[in-house]
């Protein structure tokens, strides 16, 4: 008998030589019939693999992120039977699962693949799946499986690094790959398959490397499901922020200024100012003071912080001075500013916390390859801040930014957030700077204010920066996809190295600690996300403008622009559409620009001193006929929904 211990911690004693399969079908058969993939010890395994050992079994479902992987991986097994049949002569490499599906990395030979051909390859497939093949690992000795792959030099290479005794093929039906294992019990469970896209793919990601054909997939245990994601597909394209950036002319990239460098065109900088006064605003009452910085400082100071031996030989070079020979680097960091800052004068302890905010613009050299819209650039600002307290202060600090966070996630609409807690990799202590000490305390201190404040968070070693361990706020949009977004980060490092200090009740000198946060991380980045989140419908308080008032035809200019001084004087920000078009053409343009109130003026409008309110998204309501302040009244209760006060 063997003890198997379940992720409930009961132990069942079980029969040497039982399957997984064999230990669900003691629970349930509910259970069993769902359960297509397994780990024991912390090793995947196959539902069919036999256990001789005590140990830990975790059964998983297509619920579980290791089922997907299972589920994808062995479509991906199929995927490369049907292409093999299709396209005799190919020689296959390798075919993972990834996040969202898998991949088969093939070479073609003389033979090409195109769209034309997936609808063909997804039917084959499709038709193996509901042939039922069990998926069957089996040992092979290194002879034997060179042996086999003698035409194929890529597995040839794979095999190589392998030790004998250790190799193991995958079979189903009449196929077989070179497979480490982690499979479904059966082909038949695969419902729903479809071929995503195809790329070119260096083998190994090395350029110097053949360049294969990388065959993209995704499959799901029903057909309802893969409808589902084919629209969310679909709605993620229509909500891509570098498609929305350009229809509501938030932002533009010329070749000109340089890749990866965004021109910010008049409404979004308009929208950049509006976050940024909303954040400064907050700010202010969390006791921050505003300061400023250059965007380049000299070489030293960053070999002072540590950045220059680090990301130094992958940054922009150093600009060199004509005549006195000095060396400046962009700023890549806006910290190193902020401690001389700091140290500009004296503290004493009765002076701390000292709270630094920026907005500064810092530059990071990314390959062109790697850019993305506002997600990924050379150039972008930080809504950057630093704190300089005590130990003491330190949990009290970390509190306050919480709060900040949180406030400004209630402001903006992202309602689903789970924390990250990085902490050090203790198996690697070589990576880190600081002492061990220091960095407990930090750990603790991260790890308290996250109980304290609710938060739903999970603690993942060795995800810490180099220089100390942060907390990382993973919000979920609209559609279902995370984003890291907001960091704080404890730091016992810099203060050592720009040598900070402050007089305390000792009268001796003591090192502060310091906090680095971004509740937006960048602004760039931020707004491409709320810009997907909301699909460019932002809070109404953001809005570059809140409304706009349509005038039935040019004759009611001049009460339209009465309307727009009225609403002024409310602090509501309007335009006026005045052209000579039909109202229908108005609304439909309004609609497309995402004015959150379209305002009808016309003749009964003008006599009665009203406008005629049509709200965005609630056109079944019809419009309603009001008075300029009771529109305010309106428009002040929709800020209010999401913009609270701090
Ligand atoms: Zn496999
Ligand atoms: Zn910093």
């Amino acid at each position: 008998m063997i003890k198997v211990t379940l992720p409930d911690g009961s132990v069942k004693e079980m029969a040497q030589g039982v399957t997984p399969m064999d230990v669900a079908k003691s629970i349930s058969e509910g259970l069993a019939r769902n359960v297509i993939s397994a780990s024991y010890n912390g090793t995947t395994i196959e539902t069919t693999t036999t256990l001789t050992t005590d140990g830990t079994l975790i059964l998983y479902t297509w619920n579980d992120k290791e089922g997907k992987k299972a589920f994808w991986h062995s479509t991906s097994h199929v995927m490369a039977q049907a292409l093999q049949e299709m396209y005799h002569g190919i020689k296959l490499t390798l075919g993972p699962a990834i996040d969202n599906g898998f991949y088969y990395d093939v070479d073609f030979g003389d033979k090409k693949i195109t769209d034309a051909d997936f609808k063909k390859i997804e039917d084959r497939v499709l038709e193996i799946s509901r042939e039922k093949h069990e998926f069957k690992m089996r040992s092979v000795s290194k002879a034997e499986a060179l042996e086999v792959y003698k035409d194929n030099e890529y597995k040839t290479e794979l095999i190589s690094n392998l030790e004998d005794g250790t190799i193991t093929f995958c079979d189903h039906s009449n196929f077989f790959d070179l497979c480490r294992g982690g499979h479904i019990p059966n082909t038949g469970i695969i419902k729903a398959m479809k071929i995503l896209s195809v790329a070119g793919a260096y083998w190994r990601g090395d350029e110097k490397n053949k360049q294969l054909t990388r065959v993209y997939g995704i499959s799901f245990p029903k057909q309802k499901d893969l409808t589902d994601y084919l629209e969310l597909l679909e709605e993620a394209k229509r909500r891509d922020h570098r498609k929305l950036g350009k229809e509501l002319e938030l932002f533009h990239f010329s070749q000109k200024v340089g890749q990866g460098l965004p021109l910010w065109l008049p409404k979004g900088a308009a929208l950049r100012d509006r976050l940024e006064q909303f954040l400064k605003k907050a700010q202010k009452k969390a006791g921050y003071e505003q300061v400023v910085t250059p965007h380049i400082g000299m070489k030293d100071l960053y070999v002072t912080s540590g950045h220059y031996a680090k990301y130094g030989a992958d940054s922009f070079q150093p600009i060199n001075t004509p005549a006195e020979g000095e060396e400046f680097l962009l700023k890549p960091m806006n910290c190193p500013h902020h401690c001389e800052i700091y140290n500009a004068r004296p503290w004493s302890y009765k002076d701390l916390p000292k709270r630094y905010a920026e907005f500064g613009t810092v530059y990071r050299y990314e390959q062109s390859g790697e850019l993305h819209g506002l997600t990924r650039v050379r150039g972008f600002t930080q809504d950057d801040a630093h704190i300089f307290c005590t130990p003491d202060q330190l949990d009290a600090e970390f509190k306050n930014v919480i709060d900040l966070v949180l406030y400004v996630f209630g402001s903006l609409g992202f309602e689903n957030f789970t924390a990250q807690v990085s902490v050090r990799d203790l198996d690697n202590p070589d990576k880190y700077i600081g002492s061990v000490e220091n960095w407990e305390k930090a750990e603790n201190a991260i790890i308290s204010a996250a109980k304290d404040k609710g938060l739903n968070y999970v603690i993942e070693a060795g995800e810490a920066a180099f220089y100390g361990p942060k907390l990382d706020f993973m919000v979920k949009d609209a559609l279902g996809r995370s984003w890291q977004l907001g960091t704080i980060q404890v730091d016992y490092n810099l203060p050592e190295r720009f040598e900070l200090s402050y007089k305390g009740a000792d009268d001796k000198l003591h090192r502060p600690v310091m906090i680095h946060r971004a509740p937006f991380g960048s602004m760039e980045r931020f707004i491409a996300i709320l810009l997907e989140h909301t699909a460019g419908n932002f809070p109404i308080w953001l809005m570059p403008e809140q409304a706009i008032i349509l005038s039935l035809s040019e004759k009611y200019e001049n009460y339209a622009k009465k309307v727009l001084d009225l609403l002024e004087n409310h602090e509501i920000r309007a335009l006026i559409d005045n052209r000579n078009e039909t109202i229908g053409k108005k609304i439909r343009e309004a609609e497309m620009n995402k004015y959150p109130f379209m305002l009808i003026v016309g003749e009964e409008e003008e006599k009665n001193g009203t406008i005629s309110v049509r709200q965005r998204g609630q056109e079944g309501k019809g419009n309603i006929s009001v008075t300029i302040e009771e529109f305010a009244a309106i428009i002040n209760e929709e800020i209010n929904k999401t913009l609270k006060q701090f």
